[in-house]
């Protein structure tokens, strides 16, 4: 039996089986760890020039369910909306937001939330972005930061934020061990990322399995042991403020709805979003605090 190593524990990963991409018609390898449950792609496509590209962002590329260029141009009109609000809640209900609380939003796609944060409180927000969409969003006054101004400000953060970014990484504690060193201590991740623990039986077949661009899957214990060698407290705290709302967004765009319409009003979110949460285990991944230097 063939093994490769778990690049979080260690351990001897196996391999699953392959899933064909739906834009590259190829096969990506699917391996696992047994021992901390961490699933990733041995052969990710890593052109990544290729990949976040301008039809991407429109939601014609590898992940038809993003819709970043409308966020941007209607962010009140989109779905987006719902999310960038539980966010804020969430991350407001686990640290106290000051005029000087300076958060960075890590992967920060459009930079919407970025707005979204600065807009509705007094505080320093800042997004950090790679991809095509950069150019087109800072284009709208969001404020970025490229690599090397986040390398001057290692320690100065208060919150970092990472909204579904890990699962698309090669290296995972390479990523959490920059996270870590831009906050100072005592300061709070919070990301997003798809839950692996209900799908471990079945996770060549999960829909979250896009083999182009989510390359790394994580239960909340596979997220909690990476976040400890990381240079993080892990605390797995669950539904909390603002989760309704981020699983609101989850919902309609997994139902392919990308725009509000006062009918969503109708739906019962709290108890719907009770119920999606135990299904999924949206929740179940842990927030972190950054341990001291
Ligand atoms: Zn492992």
């Amino acid at each position: 039996m063939e093994h490769l190593q778990c690049k979080i524990c260690g351990g001897g990963a196996a391999r699953l089986g392959s899933k064909t991409g739906i834009s590259k018609r190829e096969p990506f390898q699917l391996w696992h760890c047994p021992v901390c449950h961490y699933s990733f792609v041995s052969n990710p496509w890593t052109d990544y020039q290729a990949i976040y590209t301008e039809a991407y962002y429109r939601g014609k590329g590898v992940d038809p369910m993003v819709d970043y260029l409308f966020e941007l141009e209607e962010p009140l009109r989109s779905v987006r909306l719902y999310e960038w609000r539980g966010i804020l809640a969430r991350v407001a209900s686990l640290i106290d937001l000051k005029a000087e609380t300076r958060w960075l939003d890590f992967g920060c796609g459009n930079g919407g939330l970025v707005r979204y944060c600065a807009q509705n409180r007094d505080m320093h927000v800042f997004g950090h972005e790679q991809g095509w969409i950069k150019e087109k969003a800072a284009s709208y006054g969001i404020p970025f930061l490229d690599s090397a101004q986040l390398d001057a400000l290692e320690g100065t953060f208060d919150v970092v934020t990472a909204v579904e970014v890990l699962e698309h990484v090669t290296d995972p504690l390479d990523v959490l061990g920059r996270i870590r060193r831009l906050l100072r201590p005592g300061g709070l991740f919070f990301f997003t990322t798809g839950n692996a623990k209900p799908f471990r039986k079945k996770l060549l077949s999960w829909s979250y399995f896009v083999p182009e661009i989510h390359i790394s899957l994580y239960e909340p214990e596979t997220i909690g042991r990476a976040l400890t060698l990381a240079g993080f407290r892990p605390q797995f705290v669950g539904f909390g403020p603002g989760h309704a709302d981020i699983i609101k967004f989850k919902v309609l765009k997994n139902l392919g709805i990308r725009r509000i319409s006062p009918i969503q009003r109708l739906v019962p979110w709290g108890p719907l979003s009770r119920l999606v949460d135990l299904k999924y285990g949206v929740t179940a991944h842990p927030i972190a605090w950054a341990n001291g230097p």
